[in-house]
């Protein structure tokens, strides 16, 4: 028997949302967007907060078609940190009731922008 791990209510047969690990369940579209951003805002440090918008930088992919943004190559600040990488997924906006807990924490580093300043 399935359960869902938000609400606890038994799931019954094939109307159910996958977790992130695929190992949990979630019962309703509701539940599944709780778990799915309460799990983002307890492994925050996985995913960078960009003016309000979620991605997580992946690791270096050969296909660049399978890539986050299409591997194009974004340079980020991020958790004070400058991290290069080619794989930015996009996970989706921040929804209001968490942006509390998931501040901005890193921005993108575009060189052009200091040069067109010029
Ligand atoms: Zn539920």
């Amino acid at each position: 028997m399935k359960t869902c791990c938000v609400c606890g209510k038994e799931i019954k047969d094939d109307d159910f949302y996958y977790g992130i690990d695929y190992k949990t369940f979630c019962c309703s579209e509701e539940c599944h967007d709780i778990y799915h951003w309460s799990y983002i805002v307890n492994h925050k440090n996985d995913y960078a907060i960009i003016e309000g918008q979620c991605y997580r930088p992946g690791e270096y992919c050969d296909n660049s078609k399978f890539s986050g943004l299409a591997g194009r190559k974004i340079t980020l600040f991020w958790n004070d940190k400058m991290v290069v990488t080619e794989n930015l997924n996009y996970i989706g906006k921040v929804p209001r009731q968490y942006r509390l807990l998931l501040p901005n924490n890193a921005f993108i580093y575009d060189p052009e922008a200091n040069r067109n300043d010029k």
